[in-house]
């Protein structure tokens, strides 16, 4: 089997672990999101190229989003989780996640500023 085929395996196996839902686990962005984070085009040209001088630049779907793991991942969290992990902040990331799930009154009192669903 080719490395593309490889991929696309990757890639149907990952959703059916995740219900089918094509998107981040952890944020949620999908991967045309995940582009334009970047500040590419859906189609992966990057946007204002010829002004930044990256005409040849293009974003590979395997850039923006892994689907070999458990769940898909984009790279915009890997960015910030091994910026977490560098900083060998591991506990202070578990203490983080404990507090989303057990202290969602006291992080957004009223309601007013909580994040939409
Ligand atoms: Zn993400």
């Amino acid at each position: 089997m080719g490395g593309v085929d490889k991929e696309f395996e990757a890639y149907f196996e990952a959703l059916d672990r995740a219900g089918g839902k094509d998107h981040c686990y952890l944020c949620r962005r999908t991967a045309a999101e995940v582009k334009r984070f970047f500040g590419f085009e859906e189609d992966g040209v990057p946007r204002d190229a010829a002004e930044h001088g990256i005409e040849d630049v293009i974003l590979d779907q395997a850039d923006i989003m892994s689907y070999r793991g458990l769940r898909p991942i984009c790279a915009v969290c890997q960015l910030n989780f091994d910026a977490i992990f560098m900083l060998e902040e591991h506990a202070t990331l578990a203490l983080v996640l404990k507090e989303l799930e057990n202290d969602r009154d006291r992080l957004w009192p009223d309601g007013s500023e909580s994040p939409e669903p």
